[in-house]
């Protein structure tokens, strides 16, 4: 791959004119990621296949669209509405922006696996040849217990639940690999260590799962395998590497987790605006550094982890931005990006992305109490990527579709309620217990599950900076930078003295230390276990008036030696001072940090940084393009003009939208734009209950005609 950074060689398009009018070149780099803090870059096959006639390299069975990426290709395609250029957003087969041509038949890149030799070509209209002529074969109809759509957190806990009582069990995801959403969290997870591995890595966590329910021979897991509809005879149509089946399931259980919300902004289509999943799709799983300078739109937990995610992955992060007056995510997540010196700026907007064929810079600008832009306050960044993190919705297109159809059908995880990935475990082993129940199986729900659930699906209290310190400069203790109520009680479990207290009976409160003074003798558990790195621990043993404090840290490991100085900075990103390292420890990927400072510092030492450099950016805003200019429907290319049009003309139906405008007909079948159409229908006044909704398709793959008919 290295040799690839030694070529000139740069792609021009080629083919059809309409879109290949305006020359387009994009140089050829290695946008792979080879060092990496928590994850180790594993070695891979490597393929050959064109793009756009050029050779390039990939590696084989990973997205198609990472490959590109990986490649410095970011731009699939050129719209023939318009000729905007395309690129990818969700990387999770809801959008369909990163549509392409492969051996002549249109995909969508982030769900086709790379394979050697494949021709690759912007996406363009093109019909595939037909078959002179063919015979159909019948379509195989398999009959099981239990059809799980979707391997990831919650359709793995149901399996093992269903699994435990030998339920013939077939759990399908469309990926190359179980976990889901686990697969892309490189971070230790909160919630209950007891119950859902809080303390344990997410990508981890889903590989406990995945081998858990390998143990259960009833039940049988298929990747790269796709749910694609639901029919009336209560069958499923799913396809599996090209080959297309129907599935008969006495109980069905939509675990197809969630989507990401779209946002309407001028300039919100062009190449580099990334859904967060997108993002987290292209730097953790695969392994490819898609941006060198992000800026997060969005301050909830989602949003915070991608930008600790960004800075894992060697990318400049130059802020984020929130529009409310306080970010919603957890604050143990929003004080690691802090102390890194990553501006957090709330009650602020994007007001425009900027760029040719991609994103070049990023406007914002400061809200006022109603909402407006305060005038004055723009501020423009030079970044290649925007991440849109502005919530989720759930993907329950498959539910709706099965109760139409009289199917026994359950959900769980995000498909069933916005939450955790530790509360959608909770969720599947509670649906799987209600499927044993209605297979007749004598098994109960415990009470306290659903009481667990909802802890688990718990928002975050107000943050409290006051509580009660160890006083004395005695022996060992440890200090919480945790501020907050949230679910999670991993220094709790990590404690095997039981030092440590979050809720006598819960797990949501702020931690305490119980013990007395040698009751803790050092482990450093759970300052290693904790995954908001806020836990450090004092040790008084050897000199009280200088104690030597341990820090977890993550990031820049080699920066960090034994007898150099690091900067400590308290729990607000203030600057304490510069004290010499004096030991460190390796407790899996996160090194343990000691360094000795006096002790009145001692407690509010938060954390040692490597502080990014803060970027500056232009107060000058010229050329401002018409809000109503940004896209609704990307597929379409509707703008929310055309959308406001029609609504103040009286539509009030999803679907007379559709009529009139197109907006919605696309080849993502309305899953992005949808969302966003409702918050013009809010802005122009109109309650949801007067809004007719439209009908949803649940295809997520393009499919063709010849898979239904039983051809290869
Ligand atoms: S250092 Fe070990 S013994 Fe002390 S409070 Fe932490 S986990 Fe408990
Ligand atoms: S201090 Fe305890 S409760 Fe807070 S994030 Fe860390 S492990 Fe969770």
């Amino acid at each position: 791959m290295q040799s690839l950074l030694n070529r000139t060689q740069q792609i021009l398009p080629s083919g059809s004119a309409n879109i290949l009018a305006r020359t387009f070149i994009q140089p050829i780099q290695d946008r792979r990621i080879y060092q990496h803090p928590i994850l180790e870059i594993p070695e891979k096959k490597k393929v050959d296949f064109t793009w756009n006639g050029v050779k390039l390299q990939g590696y084989e069975g990973e997205a198609l669209s990472s490959s590109l990426i990986a490649n410095g290709q970011t731009v699939f395609g050129f719209h023939t509405r318009d000729g905007s250029p395309q690129g990818i957003f969700c990387a999770n087969g809801q959008c369909s922006q990163c549509m392409v041509v492969v051996d002549g038949l249109s995909k969508k890149s982030c769900m086709i696996p790379l394979e050697e030799g494949m021709n690759v070509k912007y996406a363009e209209l093109t019909l595939p040849k037909s078959h002179e002529s063919f015979s159909t074969k019948d379509i195989p109809t398999k009959e099981v217990d239990v059809l799980i759509i979707g391997g990831g957190p919650s359709g793995l806990s149901a399996s093992i639940e269903l699994g435990k009582q030998g339920v013939d069990v077939l759990c399908i995801d469309d990926k190359d690999r179980f976990g889901g959403k686990l697969v892309l969290q490189t971070h230790k997870f909160f919630g209950s260590a007891e119950e859902c591995y809080a303390g344990t890595r997410g990508y981890r966590i889903g590989e406990i799962l995945e081998k858990e329910v390998r143990k259960y021979e009833s039940v049988t897991l298929k990747n790269n395998s796709t749910a694609l509809a639901v029919y009336s005879d209560k069958t499923i149509g799913i396809l599996t590497n090209g080959k297309y089946e129907l599935i008969k399931p006495k109980k069905l259980l939509v675990a197809t987790g969630a989507r990401e919300k779209f946002l309407s902004f001028p300039g919100n289509t062009l190449p580099g605006v990334y859904g967060a999943g997108a993002f987290q799709t292209l730097v953790n799983r695969d392994l490819v550094k898609c941006s060198d300078k992000v800026m997060i739109i969005g301050g909830g937990n989602v949003g915070l982890i991608g930008g600790y995610h960004a800075i894992q992955a060697g990318i400049e992060v130059v802020g984020l931005v929130e529009a409310l007056p306080e970010c919603g995510g957890y604050k143990v997540h929003e004080d690691k990006l802090r102390r890194l010196g990553v501006p957090i700026m709330t009650r602020h907007t994007i007001v425009e992305a900027k760029g040719d064929e991609k994103v070049e810079q990023v406007v914002i600008a400061q809200l006022d109490d109603n909402w407006n832009i305060i005038e004055g306050t723009y501020q423009t960044y030079d970044v290649d990527t925007i991440l849109l993190a502005v919530g989720l919705e759930e993907c329950r297109e498959f539910t709706d579709k099965a109760k139409k159809y009289g199917l026994d059908v359950y959900s769980a995880g995000d498909a069933q309620e916005i939450a955790e990935a530790s509360a959608a475990m909770f969720t599947g082993k509670i649906a799987g217990r209600k499927i044993l129940k209605s297979l007749g199986k004598k098994i109960q729900i415990p009470e306290e599950w659903e009481e667990k659930a909802e802890i688990l699906k718990s928002k975050p209290g107000e943050v409290q900076l006051e509580r009660e310190q160890f006083e004395d400069n005695e022996g060992f203790f440890p200090v919480f930078h945790c501020f907050q109520d949230i679910p999670c009680d991993a220094c709790t479990a990590a404690c095997s003295h039981g030092n440590i207290e979050t809720g006598e009976e819960g797990i949501t409160e702020i931690p305490q230390f119980i013990g007395e003074v040698d009751d803790c003798d050092g482990c450093l558990r759970c300052v290693s276990e904790c995954p908001g790195l806020a836990v450090t621990l004092v040790d008084c043993n050897d000199d009280p008036d200088n104690p030597v404090v341990t820090f977890p840290y993550e990031i820049w490991k080699s920066d960090v030696k034994v007898g150099s100085k690091v900067e400590v900075i308290d729990d607000f990103g203030a600057t304490i001072g510069r004290f010499p390292v004096e030991r460190i420890i390796k407790r899996g990927e996160t090194l343990l940090v000691s360094v000795k400072m006096p002790f009145k510092y001692a407690k509010s030492a938060a954390s040692v940084v490597k502080k990014i450099e803060k970027v500056d950016p232009q107060l000058i805003y010229e050329k401002k393009s018409p809000k109503d200019s940004s896209i609704v429907c990307r597929c379409e290319r509707i703008t929310a003009g055309e959308i406001r049009k029609v609504i103040k003309d009286g539509a009030r139906d999803m679907n007379q939208i559709k009529i009139a405008t197109r907006a919605g007909m696309g080849a993502c079948g309305s899953k992005t734009c949808n969302s966003v159409i409702g918050r013009i229908f809010r802005e122009e006044g109109i309650p949801p209950e007067d809004i007719t909704p439209r009908v949803m398709r649940p295809l997520y793959v393009e499919v063709s005609m010849g898979a239904f008919a039983g051809l290869d």
